[in-house]
């Protein structure tokens, strides 16, 4: 992928990276992995503030700068991969550890980035991650603005805006204005793990058209008759009216109860393996 495609925008303003480790609070104990270490804005402050660091960079000559700049350095492991599917727990300081992650993520795969760290079996004690500002609003939504995404984050992490930074902050400059957040992940998840499958595939097809009332939206999202839909919102004791934005993760967490209880309507048209799939991942 080319360097624009890999999102690299670097940090090119110092009091930017000296607020984020501030805010990442670490100590002289803390193990720390660091997404897209790029040309190191973030990495030579954090490697001398923390017990440890890995850093995780996609680009084959920035991760090699990186080695050779860290060989011998028993504390630094530089580690050429894809955060959106690399495992915590193969990462050899971090298994088995408590650790923080700190982040200025590439725009293109930002929530890919924080939903593979969120949902893993080892997910971060925090995360202070710079992203681009919409998905930041988008991540602590509350009932009223709430979409597929705020709904990811939430059912297993807190989410505190922390602040802004502007795209002269940059090289080169992005378009967009950038926030820094930070993520808390919750001992327990709001959802269970058994009931995370049925819980997203039920908010999807209710975010399926989301400037429609929620029984439109579902009936299509489930491919289900008008009636079957409108019954499934009553039964949840949700206003006829409202829209997908407007629930609370309580309320899919009813609305799944009832999905369930009705025996998980779903009708998949036409009947090849690429019908299937497709309406699952819709
Ligand atoms: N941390 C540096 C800074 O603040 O200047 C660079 C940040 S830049 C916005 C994003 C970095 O993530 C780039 O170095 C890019 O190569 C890297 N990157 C892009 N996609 C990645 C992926 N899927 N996994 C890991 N790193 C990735």
């Amino acid at each position: 992928m080319s360097p624009q495609r890999l999102g690299q925008n670097f940090l090119t303003d110092p009091s930017v990276a000296v607020r984020i480790i501030h805010r990442a609070g670490l100590t002289s104990g803390t193990a720390v992995l660091e997404v897209g270490p790029g040309k190191g804005a973030l990495t030579y402050q954090l490697a001398s503030s923390a017990a440890s660091l890995t850093v995780i960079e996609f680009d084959h000559a920035l991760a090699e700068a990186l080695s050779d700049r860290y060989a011998g350095v028993e504390s630094v492991d530089v580690v050429e991969a894809d955060a959106r599917t690399v495992d915590p727990s193969s990462l050899r300081q971090v298994a088995g550890r408590k650790y923080t992650l700190v982040a200025n993520l590439p725009y293109y795969a930002a929530t890919p980035i924080i939903r593979n760290f969120l949902e893993s079996s080892h997910p971060p004690e925090r995360m202070v991650v710079m992203v681009q500002r919409e998905v930041a609003n988008e991540m602590r939504a509350e009932p009223g603005q709430m979409g597929m995404l705020s709904l990811a984050v939430q059912v297993y992490a807190k989410v505190d805006v922390l602040f802004d930074v502007p795209p002269e902050a940059f090289t080169p400059r992005p378009k967009v204005t950038s926030s820094v957040v930070e993520l808390t992940p919750r001992p327990v998840p709001l959802v269970p793990p058994g009931d995370q499958g049925d819980f997203f595939r039920l908010a999807k097809a209710g975010f399926r058209a989301p400037r429609k009332q929620l029984h439109n939206s579902l009936a299509k999202g489930l491919n289900v008759d008008a009636p079957l839909a409108r019954a499934l919102v009553e039964s949840a004791d949700i206003d006829m009216e409202r829209r997908p934005a407007t629930l609370s993760i309580d309320e899919w967490k009813t609305m799944l109860s009832r999905w369930r209880d009705a025996g998980r309507p779903f009708v998949v048209h036409g009947t090849s393996r690429d019908d299937r799939k497709k309406a699952l991942n819709r």
